[in-house]
């Protein structure tokens, strides 16, 4: 094997779909010396996969030297502290601004945790130690600043409007005589936001040959074909006499809801006598962090809260629910399955006098989807219980945090060397036709490849080979594995050659 050869990269993914991000590097240099690390760090949110979360990773945490995180999302973040529990010993960057938020994330996830694991009767996934240790290893980075990971590795954070905090991470490797390696990771991405001026990325990063990781959560829609309705179905729901419940994200979706309240607010879209609340301890400690964010500030932005606004709180909830009076209900969760929202569900679902404005994704299995997609008799089952849905029932995808897929190709256009595009992040069928549209679209792209199936090698020319899907098929029988668990219903114990067969696979190579 030649001296080029020897300077290569193995990528793969844990998941390509929309949840339980996860790209773990592996960098092989001339000298023989090895650099393991991941980018994204994520949870499984489909209710299928739920069960991949209380699995170990299928590599060896103790080999990764540092994580790189693009932004605070729970499907980007939720296992870190799991992966510090199962020896990762390295540092974790972020964004200065997802530093502030993410210690809040990892202690409310460890918070459900804790209450999930006792309501099952299981074991904890991790310890209270872990998840300190884990925010110990935080360690924040400035957009657009050259990083030095070390004397071979640089990455730089730019600037994202998925949401407050979330980047682009560009990683550039290098090696003495060799040409560098570039490997850029789009995360959830969107080019702009209401909260902030998304910064410009600097020319001469599109100008160099990159590897590119992008996303395609809506890569099967055109961003003309969104329909803007929201401020007008709320406006004629006000107008009509009726209460409004919105299910709300904590972090992101409730402060920009509140914002566009308060703009309603101004325009006379909405009365101000209207009383606005919101409920959910997560969501209020985002929304104090918001307010108190200094890129928010930057922007005159961090005075959102519309007039006529108050949190909930546990001891004045029942109060409210008692209440009839028109009012504005923002709650946790987006989906309606956690916190809060099943408390004002099961008050506000039978009401006539009701909108339930769901402004996000919902995946299906959940109650927010549910509500959406009612069973022949119209009725939804809350906490065990049969209820008609007698409210309306409302939704839109105009608030959506992610770019669409005309906008991503322009974001991929704009690369002058994309040498390899890897897409990730989609439905599945959405990740076939986001890449075909990509490679058709995107000339300058060499190649264009799905990540999740299979383990690539590249090298600085780009992709070299594919290794099969080890990953992949690790994964398949651990999913055998768990259904013959099931149908036996006793514990079958996992075989350690399972685990091995992936750990020693990159050093075959
Ligand atoms: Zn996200
Ligand atoms: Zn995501």
């Amino acid at each position: 094997m030649g001296r080029r050869e020897r300077f290569f990269h193995e990528i793969m993914s844990l998941n390509p779909e929309v949840t339980g991000s996860c790209h773990q590097v592996v960098v092989h240099f001339p000298d023989g010396r090895a650099t393991n690390f991941v980018v994204d760090c994520g949870q499984y949110q489909e209710e299928a996969y739920n069960y991949r979360n209380k699995e170990k990773f299928p590599f060896d945490p103790e080999k990764i030297e540092f994580v790189l995180i693009t932004h605070n999302h729970a499907d980007h973040m939720g296992r870190l502290s799991q992966l510090v529990k199962e020896g990762f010993k390295g540092k974790i960057y972020v964004t200065t601004e997802t530093e502030k938020l993410i210690i809040t994330a990892l202690r409310d996830a460890f918070k459900i945790m804790k209450e999930d694991t006792k309501k099952h009767n299981e074991k904890m996934l991790y310890s209270e130690n872990d998840l300190e240790e884990t925010i110990s290893r935080i360690t924040p980075c400035d957009f657009n600043e050259t990083n030095y990971i070390d004397r071979n590795i640089k990455v730089i954070f730019l600037m994202n409007g998925h949401m407050l905090g979330a980047s682009m991470i560009r990683v550039q490797i290098s090696y003495p005589g060799e040409e560098d390696m570039c490997i850029s990771f789009t995360g959830d991405y969107k080019p702009n936001n209401i909260f902030f001026e998304v910064e410009e990325i600097p020319q001469w990063i599109y100008d160099e040959p990159t590897e590119i990781v992008v996303e395609s959560t809506y890569g099967y829609m055109n961003s003309t074909e969104v329909k803007y309705h929201m401020e007008d179905d709320i406006e004629n729901a006000t107008k009509a006499g009726k209460t409004i419940l919105m299910p709300v994200f904590a972090q992101e979706r409730a402060q920009g809801m509140l914002f566009m309240l308060k703009c309603m607010q101004s325009t006379g879209k909405i009365s101000k006598r209207i009383p606005i609340r919101l409920d959910g301890s997560l969501a209020q400690e985002y929304t104090k962090l918001y307010m108190a964010s200094e890129l928010l500030k930057k922007f005159n932005k961090n005075d959102f809260l519309p007039e006529n606004f108050e949190f909930i709180s546990k001891e004045n909830r029942e109060m409210i629910l008692a209440n009839e009076d028109q009012q504005i209900i923002l709650t946790t969760s987006g989906m309606m399955d956690h916190g809060p929202a099943q408390i004002y569900l099961e008050r506000y679902v039978e009401r006539r006098d009701v909108l339930i404005y769901v402004p996000g994704y919902t995946a299906p299995d959940t109650l927010g989807y549910k509500l959406q997609h009612p069973n022949s008799k119209n009725q939804v089952v809350i906490n065990g219980k049969e209820y008609y849905i007698n409210a309306q029932v409302l939704t839109t995808n105009e608030a959506s945090g992610h770019a669409k897929a005309d906008e991503l190709i322009a974001l991929l256009q704009r690369f002058k060397n994309p040498i390899l595009i890897f897409v990730n992040h989609g439905r599945k069928d959405v990740l076939q036709l986001f890449a075909q549209r990509v490679e058709k679209e995107v000339t300058a792209a060499k190649r264009v490849e799905i990540l999740g199936e299979h383990t690539f090698v590249c090298n600085h020319y780009g992709y070299v080979k594919h290794m099969g899907s080890k990953l992949f098929k690790a994964m398949t029988k651990n999913e055998k594995l768990r259904k013959k668990e099931k149908k036996k219903k006793c514990f079958v114990k996992k075989p350690r050659s399972m685990q091995k067969s992936y750990h020693n696979y990159s050093s075959r190579f």
